[in-house]
């Protein structure tokens, strides 16, 4: 497959004048879908990650380092397996956002048996190493999700400066040729965006006040070439601005995707999955540093729905609605507004907002009320890009133009049906996860995702908690060190009605508890730490203990029971605080920066020295033990031992971070 077979972008306004036509034939190709394969059963798990690769590049002399614009050239090269013999590669390799981003995916999604987690880390590294080989002297393929001075001057290798006036996105920070262009795909997407809202997107971050940052804490745009003043209303005092789609975007991520054996349970696991995406949003936090300063987020998640906000203003209710259909809460990136299983109906909360015609075609066909609620809500959205080709295909065997709507609403998570013309079932796609610096790191956290869809399948547990209060979850994951700071809604009890004798969760329970249980009578769920989600308390089983009964009712060989310990005893450790996320250290690692002046400046010597740092720890060059400690192979985890190993040097190193606050 090349890079350049979609064929022949409209212009914005033809885009627009066919957006209902895209819906239309989208919610058609849907119900052929639906009624065709609404019974097929029995497909068995498959699941996949995909991981959106950095390329950056290393100036030793100057101290500096710089996204490295090449993903055009090492993409062809890297995608030549493919195209030689697509149904025989160890790894897939697609473009992303920008031509500093590479994004592979193992060859073959992994399947039920469990010694396929012994493949997830070696395939990782595999992808790094591919993308390494084609790479000169000083350049390397990193992971983590966002640059740290992604917008600052003279960020990329080479070096482009920002053409406000023409550029695509408009900004002040982000060059057009940082974007992908081998592909029409993204600046248009850019352009769409900015041309549908009417305006470039903008978005403020509450900077990290240290102290020495100057208060109140205001920018000056004119060295940006903002000579006029024009982006000074938009920008907020004490905050970080930022304005172009590409400074979102352009952040990566680690997702995963699972194939359920039948619509149902799909539609169940999209649902259980819910809860867990801030947890694993907190869990895997890495982004504190934004346009070279360090801010009191952790998380790219509010960024990326601030920068793919394409809702005019009447849509986000600054106007009063005249041309538009709709007010629209949220951005089209953003958690998910609705629960789409039979059983899960109680926990919609909150107002979804539908296209009635898209809703009123889909129950006519059969369709029930929560589906056709997820896809009308879904269906609120305009095309952001078509392609001429597109336009007249056929309702029965394609579904480009459901996909079209499907996969520009980027939410938390998303249900997948199957795709025209290939033998792929009913899938979910788990999207909030943060990238980590290694790879060890990231295969422990797709390890812990899969084996809870296990689990929660095996046992049929139930997560499910109001969706609001999924949504407050998703703004307190983003918040400094949320991890050991924020508390988050979740259910006191994971056993469901229908099987009140799940045995082993009864049991760990009344182990477990000298104290009275939670009133079943009172609010199903309540305030936890990650610490007791994740590895229990007296009052809740804890996530781990699940898996680990799990695990103990599977046949695993040793070595695959060796590697997913490992995994397990990191996200432990993790959850626990006594090992630090991604973002903690590298707040740490700024703050005790030689040339730092607690400013909240990220200069070019402290980014360049971070990510020199991270580039070691990901070739195992050097060790980080703040973040990932292996420990010794043996067959059994015993967590709670881990955990107190940990205490003594976290308060150590706790004491270190709070000083410099
Ligand atoms: P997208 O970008 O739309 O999410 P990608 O093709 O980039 O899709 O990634 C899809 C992921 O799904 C990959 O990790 C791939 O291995 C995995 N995958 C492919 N086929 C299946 C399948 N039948 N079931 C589950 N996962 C699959
Ligand atoms: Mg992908
Ligand atoms: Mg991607
Ligand atoms: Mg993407
Ligand atoms: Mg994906």
């Amino acid at each position: 497959m090349g890079l350049l077979t979609e064929g022949h972008p409209l212009s914005w306004e033809e885009t627009k004048k066919h957006a209902q036509y895209v819906r239309e034939h989208g919610v058609e190709q849907f119900i052929n879908t639906y009624k065709e394969l609404k019974d097929r059963r029995n497909d068995s798990l498959q699941w996949g990650d995909e991981v959106e690769f950095m390329i950056i590049r290393f100036d030793h002399e100057k101290k500096k380092v710089h996204l490295l614009l090449k993903a055009h050239e090492i993409l062809p090269i890297l995608m030549e397996p493919e195209n030689q013999n697509p149904d025989d590669c160890t790894t897939l390799w697609r473009p992303e956002y920008a031509d500093y981003m590479i994004e592979g995916t193992p060859g073959k999604p992994y399947g039920y048996l469990p010694v396929h987690f012994n493949m997830v880390e070696a395939n990782m590294r595999l992808r790094r190493q591919q993308g390494q080989e084609l790479l000169d002297k000083d350049e390397y393929v990193l992971s983590t999700s966002n640059f740290p001075r992604n917008g600052c001057p003279d960020c990329s290798w080479p070096t482009y400066k920002p053409t406000t006036d023409t550029s695509a996105s408009a900004s002040l920070f982000f060059p057009d040729e940082f974007i992908f262009a081998d592909h029409p795909r993204f600046k248009i997407l850019t352009r769409n965006i900015r041309l549908r809202r009417n305006s470039k997107v903008a978005f403020n971050i509450p900077i990290f006040i240290d102290t020495n940052t100057p208060r109140p804490f205001i920018e000056d745009f004119s060295i940006y070439g903002d000579t006029a003043g024009v982006n000074t209303t938009a920008a907020i005092k004490d905050h970080i601005y930022l304005d172009a789609i590409g400074l979102g975007t352009g952040c990566s991520c680690l997702q995963v995707t699972f194939q359920a054996q039948s619509i149902d349970e799909a539609r169940f696991l999209y649902d259980q999955l819910i809860p867990l995406t801030p947890i694993m949003l907190a869990m895997s936090a890495s982004s504190p540093i934004w346009r070279g300063y360090l801010t009191e987020i952790d998380c790219r998640w509010n960024v990326l729905c601030a920068m793919s906000d394409d809702r005019t203003t009447e849509e986000e209710g600054s106007e009063p609605l005249k041309n538009e259909c709709f007010r629209i809460p949220k951005s089209r990136y953003s958690s998910v507004d609705c629960y789409i299983s039979p059983d899960s109906a109680k926990y919609n909360d909150q107002e979804v907002v539908l296209d009635m015609n898209v809703f009123h075609k889909l129950i006519e066909n059969d369709i029930d009320h929560l589906l056709a609620q997820h896809i009308a809500h879904l269906f609120i959205r305009d095309p952001l890009i078509l392609f001429e080709e597109q336009l007249h295909l056929d309702d029965t065997k394609d579904t480009d133009l459901f996909e079209n709507i499907n996969s520009t609403n980027w939410q938390s998570m998303r249900f997948k049906p199957p795709p025209a013309d290939c033998d792929i079932g009913w899938r979910v796609e788990f999207r909030p996860t943060e990238l980590q610096m290694t790879d060890f790191e990231n295969a422990a956290l797709v390890t812990f995702i899969v084996l809870l869809t296990r689990a929660i399948l095996t046992y049929n547990l139930n997560l499910l908690i109001p969706i609001s209060n999924v949504d407050e979850n998703m703004k307190f994951a983003q918040q400094r060190d949320a991890l050991r700071h924020q508390k988050f809604h979740f259910r006191k009890s994971l056993t469901t009605e229908q099987t009140p004798d799940t045995p082993f969760l009864t049991s760990i329970q009344k182990n477990k508890s000298q104290e009275p249980e939670y009133d079943k009578t009172e609010c199903e769920h309540c305030l936890m730490t990650i610490n007791e989600i994740i590895n229990g308390s007296n009052k809740f089983v804890g996530l781990l203990n699940i898996i680990q009964n799990y695990l103990s009712n599977i046949d695993l060989d040793a070595d695959t029971q060796d590697t997913i310990n490992q995994y397990l005893d990191l996200i432990s450790r993790r959850a626990a605080g006594t090992l630090m996320t991604n973002a903690t250290w590298m707040r740490h690692f700024v703050a005790n920066h030689p040339v730092y002046k607690h400013d909240s400046v990220v200069t070019d010597e402290i980014a360049y020295d971070l990510l020199w740092k991270m580039t070691k720890i990901t070739n195992d060059e050097e060790e980080c033990p703040e973040v990932v400690r292996k420990k010794p192979s043996k067959t059994t985890l015993d967590v709670t031992a881990a955990v107190e190993q940990d205490n003594n040097e976290l308060e150590i190193k706790q004491s270190l971070i709070n000083n410099n606050q």
